[in-house]
């Protein structure tokens, strides 16, 4: 059986893309010495993959910033600003992904989104009432011929014209019919032009198949793929990926596509679908059996059991990884700090090949006494006996009042009122505050331990109480201790619980040069001691004012790590929050009157359909926060906060948080998110962020106080928070205190005028 990939990781082993991108940027090398690197190490990438015996090497993957701006400058969709420049076109490319100013002019970078369920961004185009779409194939052009010197075996793969339409933000009158016409000449000329270079395969991704899809949506999918096979002369793989295509697959099989490459992995149905409608005889299924988001070595029998499965209905079927390996490390081989007994377990990327090309030789052996196949089942069954009996005994036996606090929130608002005092409007901040120079030596000093622990904890306790003593003058109500002992919100308490270990080179990317190492949560997680609580204690012993206790909240830890897979994640949240409860009934009893627990990335993980939201995620995601604080007394408030404002269709289970308090981005959405919540009578008092914390600019009093104006207009006085959209930890402490002192007049002059 031939096996293949969707696309590979491209940030570089050592993150060697990074590193080149970034110094071309500084003007520390030339461009002609940048381009020549770069080829480089795409056909260094391409020789590595080459070796696996890959029946089609995926090419064009390896993108110099996203995927999605290479297709904004194939398609020649460059927004009038960034053409103005008149910069060349490696520049402009550059210009569209991270802003340009200089000496041409001043424009911002376009948006960045996350790319349907992973936690990587791409940028999103935008399509004005004057774009044209045109054919801009050189820089494509020179990558495939690159790669032909590698191997022959190549497959040119490029994002699809349904999903870029769905992705692109419409700026004029025109909405998405005007550009059909167009796109598709586009795209036809596309394929004319790939093949005079490549007679092979080429790749056609549509992951926006996965999602729910209208009536039009099908129609017009259709209609384009009906114009654009026409007069196709490759071999063309229709590639979908990270859900299944349930809402299309019947007319899916019916297009003229050579290959479907279809999700066994997050699509839950594809394998129902396949026996339900079938396969066509002339078409190749790329099966998507390995899973190419998680880093966990693959249960053999179930792999080899799910491939027997689709062989029932198609023996036409190529091999592949159930999304691109872009979401994943390069390989196992690079960490060298982690034992053998621990590394054994892992996948990386060039693993998942091996496991393709594994699987693809047992499925036609005698795989039962084939030793590769006795090995992985002894991994699978070593690490299924890992469980902590009675933990998992404690989370069966949860029932609802666990996840419940007893008083409901107007008895805990009206007990809070009398005990906690608050000011009408109160202020607060969201919880870090600048990490200075200072900061991030002390850290980097005792982790390589030219300080001690003593000193270093000394040292933040200067800075605690420098911090609580600047807040306190600029007159912010609730005051935080400011963070400088965590490097990440998710990092430290991966540090501090008990069944995390961390990567030293498993890097991820997230967007542009920028990766990120998530923790991985390997065995059951608990609390061994209190973590936070000495800090947040020291904090408040410096003040008469509330110092919130701060804790990142089960759903955002999870989202951000890799997780188990041989328990739920449902389970794996609720390990978390238990061992928080811990830590919040700590906090409580050392007379921290506030506890905040951020749920910065709460709507990460929302499933790509709306079917699915619930039952498949948001049922036990709210249920997991709340048991974190379900225990906590009447008058202890509890504060959550999120990143971002989008939360118009949750809306409900946000406040089913049953938190007494939120604080949200409020900066770009505040119009509809601010009605949205009245109209759902939200219960929470809200903080929606009064000025936005991404840019340096200081906003003026009149600015914060028209906001809250706004914001008063839409809601209830006794509800509303005022405080910055996040926390504070990238700004500079100058920038810093003038905002905050300008957000502090600004309440205090808004409640004069309303007495
Ligand atoms: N409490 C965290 C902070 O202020 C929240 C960060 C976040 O929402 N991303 O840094
Ligand atoms: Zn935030």
């Amino acid at each position: 059986m031939e096996y293949t990939i969707i696309g590979f990781p491209r940030i570089g082993e050592n993150r060697e893309l990074k590193k080149v991108t970034e110094s071309y940027w500084k003007k520390e090398i030339s461009k002609e010495d940048y381009i020549s690197l770069v080829n480089c190490q795409m056909n260094n990438q391409l020789k590595k993959e080459n070796e696996y015996d890959l029946c089609q090497i995926p090419v064009l993957d390896f993108s110099l910033y996203d995927m999605v701006l290479d297709t904004i400058v194939l398609l020649d969709a460059i927004p009038e600003e960034y053409k103005k420049l008149n910069l060349d076109e490696l520049d402009t490319y550059f210009s569209l992904g991270r802003g340009y100013q200089g000496e041409l002019g001043d424009v911002r970078a376009l948006t960045m989104k996350k790319w349907f369920n992973t936690n990587y961004h791409y940028m999103v185009p935008e399509l004005y009432d004057d774009t044209v779409f045109k054919l801009n194939f050189n820089n494509v052009s020179n990558k495939i011929k690159e790669a032909l010197k590698v191997s022959q075996n190549i497959r040119p793969e490029v994002i699809g014209p349904f999903t870029f339409l769905k992705l692109s933000k419409y700026k004029g009158n025109k909405t998405i019919n005007d550009y059909i016409s167009n796109i598709v000449l586009v795209y036809k000329d596309y394929l004319k032009e790939i093949n005079k270079i490549h007679t092979g395969w080429i790749q056609i991704d549509e992951p926006y198949l996965v999602k729910d899809l209208s009536k039009d949506d099908i129609k017009l999918f259709i209609n384009i793929y009906k114009e654009l096979l026409k007069d196709k002369k490759n071999k063309v793989l229709l590639q979908t990926y990270f859900g299944d295509v349930r809402d299309i697959y019947e007319e899916l099989i019916n297009l003229d596509f050579d290959g479907i490459g279809l999700d066994f992995i997050e699509g839950k149905k594809t394998l129902e679908l396949l026996n339900k409608y079938g396969f066509k005889e002339n078409k190749v299924l790329f099966a998507g059996v390995i899973n190419g988001k998680n880093i966990w070595v693959s249960n053999y029998k179930e792999k080899i059991e799910l491939i027997n499965s689709i062989k029932k209905v198609t023996n036409n079927i190529i091999l592949q990884t159930s999304c691109s390996l872009l979401h994943v490390p390069y390989t196992v081989k690079n960490e060298t700090k982690l034992s053998k007994d621990i590394l054994k377990n892992f996948s990386f990327a060039y693993e998942k090949i091996n496991e393709l090309k594994e699987l693809s030789e047992l499925i036609d052996v005698d795989y039962l006494n084939d030793i590769r196949y006795i090995n992985n089942q002894n991994i699978i069954k070593e690490r299924e006996c890992n469980y902590d009996i009675s933990l998992k005994e404690k989370i069966n036996s949860l029932t609802d009042s666990d996840f419940r606090r007893k008083e409901n929130r107007k008895e805990r608002q009206d007990i809070q009122r009398k005990v906690l005092k608050q000011n009408l409007l109160p202020t607060t901040t969201i919880g870090s505050f600048p990490q200075t120079l200072e900061v991030k030596t002390n850290r980097s000093l005792y982790k390589r331990g030219i300080i001690t622990l003593d000193e270093y904890n000394n040292n933040i306790k200067k800075f605690i109480s420098k911090c609580i003593k600047e807040q306190e003058e600029i007159g912010l109500d609730v005051l935080v201790h400011g963070e400088f002992e965590r490097n990440d919100m998710v990092e430290y308490f991966g540090e501090n619980l008990d069944g995390f270990i961390f990567t030293s080179n498993g890097w991820v990317q997230s967007y542009g040069t920028r990766g990120v190492k998530p923790p991985v949560v390997f065995s059951d997680i608990k609390r061994s001691k209190p973590f936070t609580v000495p800090y947040i204690v020291y904090a408040n012993s410096l003040t008469k004012k509330d110092v919130k206790g701060m804790l990142t909240g089960p759903v955002t830890i999870l989202n951000w790590s890799f997780p188990r897979e041989d328990i739920s994640i449902k389970e794996e949240m609720y390990q978390i929050a238990l061992a928080l409860q811990e830590e919040v009934l700590d906090l409580e009893k050392a007379d921290v009157r506030i506890i905040q627990i951020d749920e910065a990335a709460l709507r990460e993980k929302l499933p790509l359909r709306k079917e699915d939201w619930y039952k498949d995620y948001l049922d036990f995601a709210i249920k997991a926060f709340r048991l974190t604080n379900s225990k906590v007394k009447p008058e202890t408030q509890i504060h959550t906060h999120m990143c971002y404002s989008e939360f118009e269709d949750i809306i409900k289970a946000i406040d089913d948080m049953d938190a007494d308090v939120i604080t949200f981005e409020a900066s770009r959405s505040q119009f509809t998110i601010l009605d949205e919540l009245k109209k759902n009578k939200f219960e929470t008092e809200v903080g929606p962020g009064v000025y936005d914390i991404h840019s340096p600019r200081v906003p003026t009093v009149d600015e914060i106080k028209s906001e809250i104006r706004i914001m008063l207009n839409k809601i209830d006085i006794n509800n509303l928070w005022i405080n910055p959209d996040c926390g504070l930890k990238t700004r500079g402490i100058k920038e810093t205190n003038q905002s905050l002192i300008n957000l502090v007049k600004a309440t205090n002059e808004i409640k004069q005028e309303l007495c």
